[in-house]
């Protein structure tokens, strides 16, 4: 079967390497001129790691096997400790930390992809795309993988449903040695000034963000002239290690959360969608590449059925989706400090088999 892809993101690289292996002929189509490797770093829970095993992505060497995660107040107390070697144990395979420009370069490895080629004009019912280099490609697939300002999902679903969350995330790395650098501990604290995370993504970096509520026009939104002021001055009376990450960023990368809902159909005739196109949500869950992989994967085994594939994806999706749009941000300090660590894991690593198509396949 000949498959276009959109977006040489997480979703279409690894929806193209999936496909690739089952011996599909596959065009992958990226808008940017090279590869896009910027942005943070992103958790991959078990399911995910397990899928990069199957598509032959060998992530040995690339970010951090994380063994906690930590909850803290903002004055440093330690609220909850999620033991993330039980989901390890229980799914056998780990939680890794990584920075998303290197997944982008381990699952691009051996795909084809021509970049510098703008998907312009779609014709979902022919799978046909006419590209920014006046070419029109056209397969007996066409998969939307091109991230939050699809144009597949413009042409499938008209006018953009994603809406604007009040929270934003202003985000970096820190080369700095901190206590958490070459740990395997990953530490968000809440507090009433928004959330800050530290986790560690290997080679020396630690990643830290900070959560705030925000709007265009308001403070830290994206053109704020001292976000990085503003950061230390809301953040910097917070316990250790904070103020001492905050005294080495000199910029920031601002990320806007959105929420979209998510239909039980995505596609039409030959077309689908996979990844943020079909499914934005703000990165409180840390679900988006995670979610990404698993439509990689059962797209793959679906490629005959587009609309069984969608339906079972969205059932999945639509759970962290759910729980990500409440940005509960600032709620979890009360909530973390209720019940036993060695319960909330239980109850953590049930829900990291329910948010995944792969464990709940496989296991
Ligand atoms: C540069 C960048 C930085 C990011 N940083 C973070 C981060 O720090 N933290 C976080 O949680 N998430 C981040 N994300 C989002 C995260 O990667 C996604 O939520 C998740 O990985 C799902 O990926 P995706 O492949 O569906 O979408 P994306 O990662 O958005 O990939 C979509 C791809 O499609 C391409 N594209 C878009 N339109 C077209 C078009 N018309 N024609 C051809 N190609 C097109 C884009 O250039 C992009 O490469 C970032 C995304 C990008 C693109």
């Amino acid at each position: 079967m000949k498959v276009i892809v959109i977006g040489a993101g997480v979703a279409g690289l690894a929806t193209a390497r999936g496909l690739l292996r089952a011996g599909h002929d596959v065009e992958v189509y990226e808008e940017s001129p090279e590869p896009r490797t910027d942005g943070g770093s992103v958790t991959l829970w078990p399911g995910s790691t397990a899928i990069l095993e199957e598509l032959k992505a060998d992530w040995t060497g690339v970010g951090r096997r994380l063994e906690t995660l930590e909850s803290w107040a903002a004055d440093g107390r330690r609220l909850l400790t999620l033991d993330l070697t039980v989901p390890e144990r229980r799914f056998g395979h780990p939680v890794v930390h990584v920075a998303r420009g290197e997944l982008v370069e381990l699952l691009s490895d051996g795909v084809p992809v021509t970049y510098g080629a703008r998907a312009e004009h779609v014709v979902p019912e022919r799978a046909e795309v006419r590209l920014s280099d006046g070419r029109t490609v056209r397969g007996d697939v066409l998969v939307g993988a091109d991230g939050r300002r699809s144009v597949v999902r413009a042409a499938l679903w008209g006018a953009d449903r994603a809406t604007l969350s009040p929270w934003v995330t202003w985000q970096g790395f820190t080369t700095a040695p901190t206590p958490l650098t070459e740990s395997r501990r990953a530490v968000m604290i809440a507090g009433r000034n928004g959330l800050c995370g530290l986790i560690p993504a290997g080679r020396g970096r630690l990643l830290w963000w900070f959560d705030v509520r925000s709007a265009p026009g308001r403070p830290f939104w994206a053109d704020d002239p001292d976000v990085v002021g503003r950061l230390r001055e809301r953040f910097g009376g917070w316990a250790e290690p904070v103020p001492a990450v905050l005294a080495t960023i000199e910029d920031a990368g601002f990320f806007p959360h959105y929420r979209q809902p998510i239909p039980s159909v995505w596609g039409r005739g030959p077309a689908t969608l996979a990844g943020d196109a079909a499914h934005t949500m703000p990165p409180t869950m840390a679900q988006g590449a995670n979610q990404a992989l698993e439509d990689a994967w059962l797209l793959t085994r679906s490629i005959g059925d587009l609309r069984a594939y969608e339906r079972a994806r969205s059932k999945v999706v639509r759970r962290p989706a759910r729980l990500a749009a409440t940005e509960a941000t600032d709620m979890q300090r009360p909530i973390a400090g209720l019940l036993p660590d060695g319960l909330m894991t239980r109850v953590y690593t049930a829900l990291l088999r329910r948010y995944s198509s792969y464990l709940l396949t496989a296991l």
